[in-house]
């Protein structure tokens, strides 16, 4: 491919959530479209492996089937709530008013994908993107081996180190808006068998991080631990040595975790978090996903915001075309759709997130849920 010239409508950098559900979005646009990624799926992304009730909203607005295929899907298990083990030992539950899926993403990513496949209007390229820029009249990007594609529009869907944040954007990690987590797979975890609840145990000497225990389909479990990176920065924490002595300090845990097997190693990755307002567009291009930080702060879930931007990108393009207006002005549209969508949730959650961070208020917390029903109605609406 050494040379090769491509001209496309709109480049789609990543095929993760976010970008495989703004090609599914662009469908019927007649724009042509090409995605470039990487990886071939199905491949694997260090994640809870929570899917969250937005994933299937989004779905149902791109298109209904899609909802209705993945309800069919096999490899998922069915997550109804939140388990919160607080540090005093105690635990409430809450059920969630959208009940989500747990699914690894080497299997859910891969379902997406598949959907993208086999369709006119956009070209898969398997290759990773070294470099992009951007100025009046068009982007081009350069791809391994030098091979150049050149498009009107670019939609940076190249996740947490995205490139395109970087060249475009000059996006920086914000540390007080970052988090680091670790995730292992587990066989045999006991009282997770048949279970539906999404464990998050806040464990005495490990706060403020998180650990977690999703159960899949298949008697494993996503095992993780993560921790705001200011804090991780300040107190020095190795994330894969705390999930393993949280495992064996903690009474309960390490009774639970006896006879459970590691079947994988324990991988980590960033997640950049929402809450802060960013540009997220430019002329000629939009940012989606954790390349535009969309996590929510308080539960890390990511995958439903990415694909929201994912379809929030492709209305823009849309729009961007049918006007011939690919400038700054013209995407701020994109800009204001998104954060008067999520940035309310997101900033309720940051302030949530930073609360949660002193041990006395989630234990006292806890006792008041415990006390009053009407407290833990609220925290599911919340979720
Ligand atoms: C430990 C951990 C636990 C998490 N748990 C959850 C959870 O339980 N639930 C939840 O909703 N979210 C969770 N998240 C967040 C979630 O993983 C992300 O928000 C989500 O993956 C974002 O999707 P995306 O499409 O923006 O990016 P990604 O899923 O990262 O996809 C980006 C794609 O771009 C490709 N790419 C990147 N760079 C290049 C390049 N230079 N050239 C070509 N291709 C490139 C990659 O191969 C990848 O396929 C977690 C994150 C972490 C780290």
């Amino acid at each position: 491919m050494q040379g090769k010239e491509d001209v496309f409508d709109i480049v789609i950098a990543g095929s993760g959530p976010a970008g495989s559900a703004c090609a599914l979005a662009l469908k019927n646009s007649g724009l042509k479209v090409a995605m470039v990624d990487r990886s071939t799926f199905p491949r694997d992304k260090i994640c809870g492996d929570a899917i969250g009730g937005r994933v299937k909203k989004v779905l149902r607005e791109i298109d209904p089937d899609l909802l209705a295929e993945l309800e069919g899907y096999p490899s998922k298990n069915r997550s109804s709530g939140w388990k919160l083990f607080s540090p005093n030992g105690k635990t409430i539950e809450v059920n969630f008013v959208n009940p989500g899926y747990v699914s690894r993403r080497l299997d859910f990513d891969s379902w997406l994908f598949g959907k993208t496949t086999g369709q006119n209007y956009l070209e898969m390229i398997y290759s990773e993107i070294r470099d992009i820029n951007a100025d009046t009249s068009s982007v081009q990007l350069t791809l391994q081996g030098d091979r150049k594609i050149h498009a009107s529009l670019a939609i940076g869907c190249d996740g947490a180190h995205s490139v395109v944040a970087k060249k475009l954007a000059d996006f920086k990690v914000d540390h007080r808006h970052y988090s680091g987590a670790v995730r292992a797979y587990y066989k045999g975890v006991e009282g997770t068998l048949g279970s539906e609840m999404l464990e998050i145990h806040l464990v005495k000497g490990f706060l403020p991080g998180y650990f977690w225990i999703f159960p899949l389909n298949d008697g494993l479990c996503n095992v993780g631990f993560g921790m705001l990176s200011t804090d991780i920065k300040e107190r020095r924490i190795d994330l894969k040595t705390s999930l393993k002595q949280i495992i064996q300090s903690s009474p309960a845990l390490s009774k639970r975790f006896a006879n459970a097997e590691l079947v994988d190693d324990v991988k980590g990755f960033g997640l950049p978090l929402g809450g802060k307002e960013r540009t997220i567009s430019g002329e000629r291009f939009i940012l989606c996903g954790d390349a535009a930080s969309l996590i929510d702060p308080l539960t890390g879930e990511g995958i439903g915001n990415a694909m929201l931007s994912g379809l929030y990108a492709a209305r823009q393009a849309i729009q961007c075309f049918q006007k011939n207006n690919f400038s700054v002005g013209e995407m701020k549209h994109y800009d204001e759709a998104i954060y008067k969508k999520l940035l309310p949730e997101l900033k309720k959650n940051l302030m949530m997130q930073r609360a949660f961070n002193r041990p006395w208020l989630i234990n006292l917390l806890v006792n008041v849920a415990i006390a009053n029903p009407g407290l833990k109605n609220w925290f599911a609406k919340k979720l």
